[in-house]
């Protein structure tokens, strides 16, 4: 292999480019997890992660990606036969969907476009009296679409239906405002590698009483999931088993930088980012996937490849031309789409180095006309300059 001089860019929506102060707080010996010194950061960050979620409830940290958090979730609080409301609004929620019948739960799965989000209408008229969970993707990172949680939450309310909410937040915890407790949450999931620019292997899982009290009627086996097992050991700084003390130390340090900057500035970030990236593909004439601009994702942009046009085939020209990764169509949308990640430790020249990128892989691509991006978010950029 050649060297190649510079940074990759990696913008792929997670993993995301981790910054170099959490790689040196993690470059830490790893200390004894049953001694007091390990009993202290562990108390530290249980703590502080809960004012990310805007919660005052727990948050489980489990040393798994996001997918296990999504298993603890429906096992904690579900039983075999049980029904859940879902929603069919990418790739990820397909997924979600997919773990859930295998453990043998029936799923309603309303179906969906693609490229919008979640009906608070849809929500109404399909909670059936038997539904026990009605489960959410915040961002659908397979196609750069939102779902408003607080309408899905009123929707519930209007209904008076008792199902508890459950909300995957994995690619927009620390991009996009989100509050577990305002909103009504019962169980939301994330996951270290996108928002919180850690490495991957860290789940986050924050929970309601009512979650916890539903934990008490389920019947799933489950053993290294078990909420209660962990809520029981980290009442004292301490896991069940061995936690990824590593990582822990990278999630201090994350919580640190992103009180720094204030959540509100981290959030502010993200959605310039995320206009300037639609500026630049609106200039390239290209279309994004999302339909409602109200539901635009600040966390990453996929944009529609012209007809006949391999969306992997440019993937792979700006890969080998320019050292950067974008993220590919998943699923339904394979090879039709790209998705450039705007999202964690980024700033205004990452993100012009990045447009930069595909500006020439389209060139390079034969799309002769795809010019003017890069310039239409310098534009918009330099106009927020220092503004939130
Ligand atoms: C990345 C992602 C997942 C999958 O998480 P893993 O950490 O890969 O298990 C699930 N949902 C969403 C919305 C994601 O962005």
């Amino acid at each position: 292999m050649s060297h190649k001089s510079g940074r990759h860019f990696l913008q792929i929506p997670g993993p995301t480019n981790v910054p170099d102060r959490i790689l040196r707080a993690m470059d830490g010996p790893t200390i004894d997890h049953r001694g007091p010194e390990f009993a202290e950061l562990a108390l530290d960050v249980l703590y502080d992660i809960k004012a990310i979620f805007k919660t005052e409830q727990p948050v489980l940290i489990f040393p798994a990606s996001g997918t296990g958090a999504w298993e603890a979730a429906l096992v904690n609080t579900l039983s075999h036969g049980d029904k859940v409301l879902m929603f069919e609004t990418g790739q990820f929620a397909t997924l979600w969907s997919n773990l859930a019948r295998r453990f043998g739960l029936e799923v309603d799965m309303v179906p969906g476009d693609w490229r919008s989000g979640v009906k608070p209408q849809d929500v109404e008229d399909r909670l059936s009296a038997d539904i026990k969970a009605v489960c959410v993707v915040h961002n659908e990172t397979s196609t750069g679409v939102t779902s408003n949680i607080a309408a899905v939450r009123a929707a519930m309310d209007r209904t008076g239906h008792p199902a508890l909410l459950m909300v995957d937040t994995i690619s927009s915890l620390a991009c996009m405002d989100y509050r577990h407790d305002e909103w009504g949450v019962d169980v939301t999931v994330s996951g270290s590698q996108k928002g919180l620019m850690l490495p991957p292997g860290l789940s986050f899982t924050a929970i309601s009483m009512k979650a916890l009290e539903a934990t008490e009627n389920s019947s799933f086996a489950k053993s290294y999931w078990h909420w209660d097992e962990m809520l029981k050991a980290n009442e004292k700084g301490f896991f069940p088993y061995t936690p990824a003390t590593n990582l822990l130390y990278g999630l201090q340090e994350s919580i640190a930088m992103l009180n720094e900057e204030g959540l509100d500035t981290v959030f502010a970030r993200h959605r310039r980012h995320g206009e300037a990236t639609r500026r630049a593909v609106a200039a390239w004439g290209l279309e994004v996937l999302c339909k409602n601009p109200e539901e635009y994702s600040n966390s990453l942009t996929a944009v529609m490849m012209p007809d006949g046009k391999n969306a992997d085939a440019l993937r792979k020209v700006v890969l080998e031309k320019f050292d950067m990764s974008l993220g590919s169509g998943l699923g339904k949308v394979a090879g039709k789409v790209f998705r450039i990640g705007h999202l964690g430790d980024f700033n205004d020249l990452t993100l012009a180095g990045a447009l930069s990128g595909v500006e020439m892989g389209l060139r390079l691509f034969g799309l002769a006309g795809a010019k003017g991006g890069v310039d239409a978010a310098l534009v918009y950029l330099a106009e927020r300059a220092g503004k939130k």
